[in-house]
């Protein structure tokens, strides 16, 4: 049997038939199968917008040819005799456990959040009465931060192709939709996404591991550089490897690494507010029509070097979607966007942020506990402004013209908004730069000053990032691994995935 790889350029609403037919014409044979390796909108000539596809067809009419798929990761398995403790149960904690139990250790996983359903149902009464539960939020819980999210899968690491793999064939299996696997922009949804983490929680106990739920690390004793008990909220542990992926919204877990001596610097992270339009005016933007049938909602992705200090960006764009209180504490006031699998809600946001390094937000060198009070101060200063999860909230022409003049605004976030001067609460230098950024997108993006501006979006990324070896175990420590998000070493579900990925399999080899 042969096999020959095609690019093909199909309309955005073609069916498996029409597929079929397409490939059957170009290579001119009749019997053969095919599997979709990649599938992108090109949406570059807005008279006509289709899909690429490149298509892997196995035929015995194909003479020769050759398909070679990405390398597998390969887990070598034996018993062990090991305990690992896993705190965290995001993406980074979850795919961590998951390996070091393929490979034989015996896996205990702890979250100080609840589990997935009940979270879901905290995070309900949380949109309908303001109530804040502390162990079910848009930060805290089973899955972690990427559980109520867009859930998109797009990463911008390099060289993690092999996890990657891993990590979304794992999804797959756990009920996530093919198409993850080819498609150019994949993403879950957060209906998906509660089903998979459920899935993948069974298959972790079923193999043996233990997960236990509403149970916090509180402290680590550590002698000559080694682990010996970990404190939580439920009891005492002493197991041999010890990997924390508390996520970046963990502050108590920071401070307390802090003061054990775990090594942080500060780093380049972003600040800003999430932005929002009606979907239809960024289809529009984007397809020169409102409906494009095949395809779900647009997309965008917008970068400015802004006025030259600070580059301006969108984040972690969710078309369709719904901007979210994603606090993780009952006094700071944060926001961030989900939408479920089918994207059509009436609105699409995304974060519109500055980078910037902590030292430059306060004109002097800080440390990282420093830089942690920083983002935590501004935090709590969002939610001070109404004392509640009101979101503070503007309009983008009123943010460029330095004027309050729009009262009423309309946005899809669930706890009410206030109408503010959004530009005086963000640290001036963030708020500059933000409103070159916004004039440039306005000008590259028809449409795009009719959106509003909501809150404080400050959780793209860590401030600071922990110091560790080659192998990712902390410096100066041997059996304590610092993953995902948390370590700022990561960003996003899958480049959090892949590092947790990537310390399991690094201490296997070590091991
Ligand atoms: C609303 C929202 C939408 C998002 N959308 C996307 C998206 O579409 N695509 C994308 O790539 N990224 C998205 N992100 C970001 C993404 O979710 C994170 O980058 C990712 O989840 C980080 O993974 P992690 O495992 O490192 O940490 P987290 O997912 O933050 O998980 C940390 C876990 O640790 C637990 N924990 C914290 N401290 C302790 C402690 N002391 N003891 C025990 N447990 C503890 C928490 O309860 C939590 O479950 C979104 C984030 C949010 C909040």
């Amino acid at each position: 049997m042969g096999v020959k790889i095609i690019s093909l350029k199909l309309s955005t609403d073609f069916s498996n038939d029409i597929l079929r037919k397409k490939i059957a014409k170009e290579l001119r044979i009749r019997d053969f199968s095919f599997q979709i390796e990649n599938k992108s909108l090109d949406a570059r000539n807005k008279a006509n917008i289709h899909w690429l596809l490149s298509v892997v067809v196995h035929s015995d009419e194909i003479t020769g040819g050759e398909y070679s798929k990405t390398e597998i990761l390969t887990i070598p398995y034996r018993k062990r005799n090991k305990s690992a403790m896993v705190i965290g149960n995001g993406p980074a904690g979850f795919f961590c456990a998951f390996v070091l139990q393929k490979a034989g250790f015996e896996v205990t996983m702890i979250d100080r959040g609840s589990e997935v359903d009940k979270r879901g149902n905290s995070i309900e009464l949380f949109e309908s009465t303001g109530n804040f539960d502390p162990n079910g939020n848009y930060a805290f819980g089973e899955g972690g931060a990427g559980a109520f999210s867009d859930g998109k899968l797009t990463s911008r690491s390099k060289h993690i192709s092999k996890e990657k793999q891993f990590i979304l064939s794992t999804y797959i299996e756990a009920g996530a939709p093919k198409e993850i696997a080819y498609m150019n922009h994949p993403h879950l949804g957060t209906d998906n996404l509660k089903l998979i983490v459920k899935n993948l929680r069974n298959s972790f106990i079923e193999s043996g591991g233990t997960m236990m739920f509403e149970n916090m690390l509180i402290d680590i004793i550590e002698a000559n550089g080694k682990i010996t008990e970990v404190i939580t909220t439920k009891g005492v542990y002493t197991p041999d490897v010890l990997f924390i992926a508390s996520g970046h919204s963990a502050y108590e877990t920071y401070r307390m690494l802090i003061k054990r001596g775990v090594q942080f610097r500060t780093k380049n992270f972003a600040l800003g507010c999430r932005m929002e339009h009606q979907q239809d005016v960024i289809n529009i933007a984007q397809w020169g029509r409102a409906r494009l049938p095949g395809v779900k909602a647009a997309e965008y992705r917008l970068t400015s070097p802004a006025d030259g200090i600070h580059q301006v960006y969108s984040f972690c764009m969710c078309p369709g979607g719904i901007v979210v209180p994603a606090t993780a504490y009952a006094d700071t006031n944060i926001v961030n966007g989900m939408s479920y699998y089918k994207r059509d809600g009436h609105f699409a946001n995304a974060a519109c942020v500055a980078g910037i390094h902590p030292d430059s937000l306060v004109g002097k060198q800080v440390s990282p506990s420093e830089a942690l009070d920083l983002v935590e101060d501004l935090e709590r200063h969002f939610f001070r402004l109404t004392n509640s999860f009101v979101a503070p909230s503007c309009t983008i022409s009123d943010f460029i013209a330095g004027k309050l003049r729009s009262k009423q605004l309309q946005t899809s976030y669930p706890l009410g908004i206030e109408a503010v001067p959004l530009w005086k609460l963000l640290p001036a230098n963030v708020s500059s730069s933000l409103r070159s950024g916004l004039t440039d997108f306005s000008k590259k993006m028809s449409g795009f000053d009719t959106g509003v501006l909501i809150g404080l979006e400050s959780k793209t990324s860590s401030p600071i990032q922990v110091l560790r070896d080659e192998y990712g175990c902390c410096t100066g420590f041997s059996n304590l691994f610092i993953i995902g998000e948390g370590s700022g070493y990561a960003g996003g579900i899958v480049s959090s995935a892949a590092d947790g990925v990537r310390a399991g399999m690094g201490f296997i080899l070590k091991d």
